[in-house]
């Protein structure tokens, strides 16, 4: 079936990564629109083996510009359930990047997909990329009996199958909303990133949806029933050690020997000491402020800068790559919804940043008493004018500073207040495997330049 494609398919192309200089054309991404959708459908409404372009295929698209762009995948079989919907969906990312010259990052509607001019040369079509994937989803699950992919590129149909998307993103997520971890035996871990981050290891709980968004523990369930041996997998929570923070000797257990001992500790819920591993595909950052002793969150979609001067695209540089990042940690935006958002950091009362579209679609769920007092790009830019935001709106972590200065300790006397200690990833400098490692403790350091040199041996 896959002879008659151009390109070769397969894993060895999965960590393939088109660099813009070699880029033909971008679908989707942060310079245009896009999303990805598989839904389990009725087999008389799937023909088995059909691959559909609705609008230009590559070889018509101009070369260095960015398309609108949409996948839409529809399975059937009997022993297929909805719940399985965002675990095969999650997998279009891997099997994407089976096809070399085509390029797969990220999920949901924050998708981002390049094709090379390699592959454009060898007359690489959508149709290919979805023949690629059919062949590649039925080798792989014995209970898609049939599937059937369309591909949008034309603009006004990409924006009806994003809305429509969105819809089916939000009844996903929303079923979770009434669980919780105390009513579960079991949380459940996922490896799919390793390819590319390999100490990474997910824990999916009721309260801690997957950093990627696209898997809940529903679906992590729903995973493990129909693919036992593969990357999701049950995870048994062991004694509860922290409740605040969201630590159990089980996630420990088997976060140590899935990262093959790398990481030996994971708080859920906190961005301190231990957070959760970050991987690359999160659709936000939760990043720490120590100037206001406030936390921040960032999302994909904001092209802005954060009050630290840099945008999203820079901070998920610094800190993906399935390291633990002390003070940052990537995670989903439903994540902001759950009752156990960061608890063991303060939750949403540490929160002091958001930008306006974030805040927006978190809507109500921001709690009330704060919604006046969490600052966006519209009111802070810097962190000084954030400070000065904080300050006026009475925001809690302001009473923080107060305690803080308060608790000041005489010379010689150890502190009371606990600042966390704080390990800035600086770009370019990798702070795992032996790199330099720069550690922040207590301190504020005012510096109009840094220079870094390499000591002669
Ligand atoms: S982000 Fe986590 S849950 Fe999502 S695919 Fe990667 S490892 Fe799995």
């Amino acid at each position: 079936m896959l002879e008659d494609l151009p390109v070769d398919v397969g894993l060895i192309y999965e960590g393939e990564r088109i660099r813009k200089a070699n880029m033909y054309v971008d679908l989707a991404g942060p310079k245009s629109k896009g999303a990805e959708l598989l839904v389990v459908a009725p087999k008389d409404k799937v023909q088995d083996g059909k691959v559909e372009v609705i609008g230009s295929d590559i070889q018509d698209m101009e070369e260095g510009k960015a398309y609108s762009f949409g996948i839409f995948v529809e399975v059937a079989g009997e022993k297929l359930e909805e719940d399985l919907e965002g675990v095969f969906e999650r997998r279009i990312h891997d099997f994407a990047n089976y096809v070399q010259t085509f390029m797969h990052l990220n999920s949901r509607d924050v998708i981002w997909c390049r094709v090379s001019k390699e592959g454009a040369k060898k007359g690489l079509s959508l149709k290919h990329v979805g023949k690629a994937l059919i062949h590649l989803f039925k080798s792989e699950f014995d209970a898609i009996e049939a599937m059937q992919v369309t591909f949008y590129t034309d603009e006004k149909e990409v924006d009806r199958f994003i809305s429509e998307a969105r819809k089916v993103y939000q009844k996903r997520d929303s079923r979770i909303r009434g669980l919780k971890d105390e009513d579960v035996d079991v949380f459940y871990g996922c490896v799919l990133c390793q390819s590319f981050a390999p100490k990474h290891v997910c824990t999916i709980t009721p309260s801690r949806t997957s950093s990627c968004g696209s898997i809940t523990w529903f679906e992590g369930r729903a995973a493990v029933k129909v693919d036992p041996k593969g990357p999701i997998f049950e995870v048994h929570k062991g004694e509860e050690i922290d409740p605040e923070r969201g630590e159990f000797s089980g996630i420990n257990e088997m976060t140590y020997k899935r990262s093959n001992g790398e990481v030996e500790r994971v708080f859920l819920h906190s961005l301190f000491d231990y957070p959760h591993t970050s991987c690359g595909c999160f659709e936000a950052i939760a990043f720490y402020i120590p100037e206001v002793d406030g936390i921040g969150v960032v999302h994909r979609d904001f092209h802005g800068v954060t009050p630290f001067g840099i945008p999203f695209s820079t901070m998920a540089g610094q800190v993906g790559g399935g390291v633990q990042s002390e003070g940052f940690q990537g995670i989903a935006v439903e994540y902001l919804r759950s009752p156990k958002f960061l608890k063991g950091d303060g939750g949403w009362d540490r929160v002091v940043w958001l930008p306006r579209d974030l805040k927006d679609r978190i809507g109500e769920d921001v709690p009330e008493h704060l919604r006046e007092k969490i600052a966006t790009e519209e009111d802070a830019t810097d962190l000084e004018t954030l400070k000065a935001f904080l300050k006026e709106k009475e925001h809690p972590v302001v009473e923080r500073w107060a305690k803080e200065v308060e608790e000041v300790p005489a010379e010689g006397e150890k502190p009371a207040v606990t600042v966390p200690e704080l390990e800035m990833p600086v770009q370019g400098i990798p702070i795992a495997g032996g790199g330099i490692s720069i550690t922040f403790k207590n301190a504020k350091i005012y510096a109009e330049k840094i220079i870094i040199t390499r000591k002669e041996k």
